[in-house]
């Protein structure tokens, strides 16, 4: 069965089921602070077990792109050496929230696995949580085992532990024991030898989980106990590859039809083949395994950088280039060209690997050649080490620096010195490493309390679009605590005004004003699992008093002029430019805009132009905001709205429209374009390849920036003769100054011809050479010149000349080549001996050399002391 199809089996099996079919959440998470990339089917859905927000269907099924590369999940370091975990992997999901349970989840799993799948019963082992002795003193998970009990032989039940059977998204939240489906895929004599069940959870290669049975029963508080939820909730997920290895009568998962056609590509382009060697298997693997993961990542929008996510998508892209360059010998960028395999392999379930194709592609590429140019100069560097180790062994701090500061990675580091017979000091890098790692967590470390709650919030809580104050409760609040940002609150109201951070667009500040006057700063409005949260510096003195909860309303005027300025600007460029391009990333805030866009040269400053006169075209047009909220997510794309990639939309969007151009967005906005008063571009720069920022401010910030223009023009007026015309003023000022250079150029010239006929008359003869000895009034190169020339017209000639400058003292020494040679004389020995008298040093060459120094006082007797060494 090919792997589309099993894939589509999944879904329409559990859509017989009653469950609706919902597309894959982006794989990099943009407003959760507790995680940076969706590393189970579950993440999308927090929301719903926490109970912050009801679902439209209780049962839904899907297949999530995931990505474990970092906290409490991480396979890294086993992807490529394993072949059964990768970085990237598909998880197909089934859920109920406070729906169906226990029983339901188990039968349908059974079924699909061995009556749609066909997989043979006898191969499969589960588990059950057999229960914690520990603090959380839970039970044998009774109900699963009886239900399994049903299906399966005791003998290929498992009781399993709470590392393995007990399954927490993180250390807090929702939670709850599980029954893992483990298959064993060895062949019949390997089975009569060992007994699958003692293979289970044992990491061997062909005895793996597939499918984990979360039943979603507890949430995690703060202090580490455990309550009951209030709804039980299902929560599935089966990795997609091994699925499909199983059902393809493979061994590894990359030989499915999910990697085969990736390994053929690198095996065409290294010329290497696939199975020749352990170590470039594991490359093979490891550079097919980690494109996926790179490729998804920047289709959602997240770029390779060098902090937060984009830094984890760098280190796993840098990760397969260091595979390929030190076992498969490839020096020239190579990876980028998987990405066409992918993309119409991949295409048609997750099409925006196709539309960002190029765009992945180019990234990718400038990636390989900048982090191949580092491994090139850290080899350079890396052999001056070793010539400059005494002892054979490079210290942990040194192969550190190379590590932090040039980016060149550890293990290249100690295989190149094992390869010269040289030791690493594995243990002092490890230090170094941890400092490091401790220095960054105390820095970002935050505990949460508990939340104290008061009061429910209302089911439509934010109502900012339309007012900017609101007759407020406090619904809950906790404290958190971080090194970087000290004690705070974060406070969440039954309603709020406050726009949290979202979309580019900043969270509101502001302040929440209780009945008696006092005033509570609000600093920061942020979303986290469907809560809008304010973060303030304290707790009014009490919580549960009615308030006011008030935007600071010129700040966020400013950046709803900003917003939809940035709606705008994307129509303009789109016009200008071309439809490929797409937004990339933006930045709004009451100062400024920031706008990225997919785009593949420099735009060019007649179509910056065009683009400021085609935003303000619309601005005085005074466009009126179109605002459509609670419209079907179809129906705003058949009207013509514009949806982002990477980002999550449900199946109800706010549509913003202004004239022609609409957009799917959260923001606020103006409500006429004429309130943005003007646009002005500040800047256009590369971010990436293949990606463009253009910078850019709207209202009183461009009002401010005209002025100060014009100050500076009044400014340069005043001190030019043409003040009428400073255009033609500065061009003549700049054509007089050329000319001026010419004539000095000639002059000084002039100067250097006299000066040589004059000291040509001065040249004596002493012991058999033309000497001379004297100051001159030239610059270094000047004096150069000038002992060169003479040395041309005159035979065994010997030159001291001194001069100073800007207060300092230089010695020069020209000796002809003749006298070098026959009388052993040398330009270099001689100034520096001579440099004692100027206090300071230099040397050369035997035939010319210089010395300068900081006491122009001893000049005279350094020239007087020339003779002593003809003499
Ligand atoms: P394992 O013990 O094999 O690492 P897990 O316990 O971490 O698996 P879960 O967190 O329960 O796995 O995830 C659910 C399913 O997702 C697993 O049963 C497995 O099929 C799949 N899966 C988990 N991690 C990976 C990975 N890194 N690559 C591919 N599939 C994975
Ligand atoms: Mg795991």
């Amino acid at each position: 069965m090919k792997s589309q199809d099993i894939r589509k089996q999944f879904l329409e099996f559990f859509k017989s089921k009653s469950h609706s079919i919902v597309p894959s959440a982006p794989m990099v998470l943009k407003d959760d602070p507790t995680l940076m990339f969706t590393n189970a089917g579950m993440v999308q859905f927090k929301e719903f077990f926490l109970g912050n927000s009801v679902p439209k269907n209780n049962r839904v099924t899907d297949t999530q792109k995931c990505l474990r590369v970092s906290g409490k999940h991480n396979d890294l370091e086993e992807v490529g050496h394993d072949t059964y975990h990768h970085t990237m992997f598909e998880m197909l999901g089934n859920w109920s929230f406070g729906d169906y349970f226990k029983k339901e989840a188990i039968s349908w799993a059974w079924e699909l696995l061995t009556e749609v799948y066909k997989i043979n019963p006898e191969n499969l082992y589960v588990s059950v949580f057999e229960g914690s002795n520990d603090k959380d003193n839970l039970g044998l998970d009774k109900d699963a085992l009886k239900l399994w009990k049903k299906i399966v032989p005791e003998e290929r039940i498992i009781y399993g532990n709470k590392k393995d059977n007990f399954w927490e998204m993180g250390d807090q939240g929702p939670c709850g024991p599980c029954s893992e489906i483990h298959i064993d895929i060895r062949s019949e004599e390997e089975k009569a030898e060992i007994p699958g069940r003692d293979l289970v959870n044992m990491d061997h290669p062909q005895v793996v989980e597939i499918w984990n049975l979360v039943f979603m029963q507890y949430n995690r508080k703060a202090n580490g106990d455990l309550e009951e939820l209030p709804a039980k909730h299902i929560d599935t997920g089966m990795g997609f590859e091994r699925l499909c290895m199983v059902l393809q009568n493979k061994q590894s998962n990359y030989d499915t039809d999910v990697f085969t056609p990736l390994l053929k590509e690198i095996e065409s382009i290294t010329g290497v083949k696939y199975g020749a060697s352990d170590d470039t298997n594991i490359a093979m693997r490891v550079i097919a395994d980690h494109v996926r993961a790179v490729a998804f990542s920047i289709a959602d929008g997240q770029l390779p950088s060098n902090t937060g996510a984009g830094y984890v998508i760098r280190r796993i892209l840098r990760r397969a280039i260091r595979y390929g360059f030190t076992f498969l010998n490839t020096k020239e960028p190579f990876i980028y060209k998987l990405v066409a395999i992918l993309s119409d392999q991949m295409g048609i379930s997750f099409p925006e690997l196709r539309s960002q194709k190029s765009l992945i592609e180019n990234v990718i590429r400038e990636e390989e050649a900048s982090f191949l140019r580092t491994l090139d100069q850290g080899l350079v560097l890396l052999e001056n080490l070793m010539k400059d180790s005494a002892d054979k062994t490079i210290s942990g701090e040194k192969a550190f620096e190379l590590y932090d500061t040039f980016g060149f990675p550890i293990d290249l580091t100690a295989l190149i010195l094992r390869e010269n017979g040289y030791d690493l000091d594995e243990k002092g890098f490890e230090a170094e490493l941890k400092k490091q790692k401790d220095r960054s967590r105390e820095a970002t470390q935050v505990s949460a309390g508990d939340w104290v709650e008061l009061n429910s919030v209302n089911e439509e809580s934010f109502v900012g679009y339309d007012e900017l104050e609101a007759e407020v409760k406090i619904a809950k609040y906790r404290k958190v605590e971080s090194k970087k940002k000290g004690e705070m609150f974060q406070v969440v109201l039954d309603k709020t005004p406050f726009y949290p951070e979202g979309g580019g667009q900043v969270g509101d500040k502001g302040v929440i004003l209780s009945s008696d006057g006092e005033a509570i700063e609000v600093v920061d409005t942020k979303k986290e699992n469907n809560q809008i949260i304010h973060f303030t510096k304290k707790l009014p003195k009490n919580t549960e008093a009615d308030f006011k909860a008030l935007v600071n309303s010129s700040e966020r005027s400013n950046t709803a002029s900003n917003h939809t300025a940035t709606h705008l600007l994307h129509q303009a460029l789109r016009s200008v430019l071309g439809n490929h391009v797409e937004q990339k990333g933006s930045m709004v805030q009451s100062g400024y805009l920031r706008f990225d866009f997919s785009h593949f040269s420099k735009v060019s400053s007649e179509e910056l132009q065009k683009v400021e006169k085609f935003v303000n075209a619309r601005i005085r047009e005074s466009l009126k905001l179109e605002e459509q909220r609670g419209i079907s997510y179809n129906e705003a794309l058949e009207q013509g709205a514009i949806a982002l990639f990477g980002e999550k939309y449900g199946d109800s969007v706010r549509a913003i429209r202004f004239g022609d151009s609409m957009e799917l967005c959260g923001g606020t906005h103006v409500k006429n374009t004429s309130d943005i008063w003007y646009f002005k571009i500040t800047g256009e720069s590369a971010v990436a390849s293949g990606i463009r920022r253009i910078e850019a401010i709207t209202g009183e910030a461009a009002i401010n920036y005209f002025e100060k223009q014009t100050n500076i023009l009044e400014e340069i007026k005043s001190g030019l003769k043409n003040a009428n015309d400073p255009v033609k003023a500065i061009s003549n000022l700049q054509d007089e100054n050329i000319s001026l250079k010419r004539q000095v150029e000639i002059l000084l010239k002039d100067k250097a011809k006299n000066l040589k006929s004059e000291l040509k008359e001065e040249v004596k003869s002493l012991n058999g050479v033309n000497f001379l000895s004297r100051k001159v009034d030239l610059d270094a190169a000047g004096i150069k010149d000038l002992a060169f020339q003479l040395g041309e017209e005159i035979d065994d000639l010997f030159i001291l000349f001194g001069t100073e400058q800007d207060g300092k003292a230089l010695l020069s020494c020209y000796i002809s080549k003749s006298l070098t040679e026959e009388r052993d004389l040398n330009a270099g020995q001689i100034v520096r001996e001579l440099g004692k008298y100027i206090q300071g040093g230099g040397g050369g060459q035997p035939f010319f050399a210089t010395a300068g120094g900081k006491n122009p006082v001893g000049l005279n007797e350094a020239l007087q002391k020339a003779e002593s060494f003809i003499k």
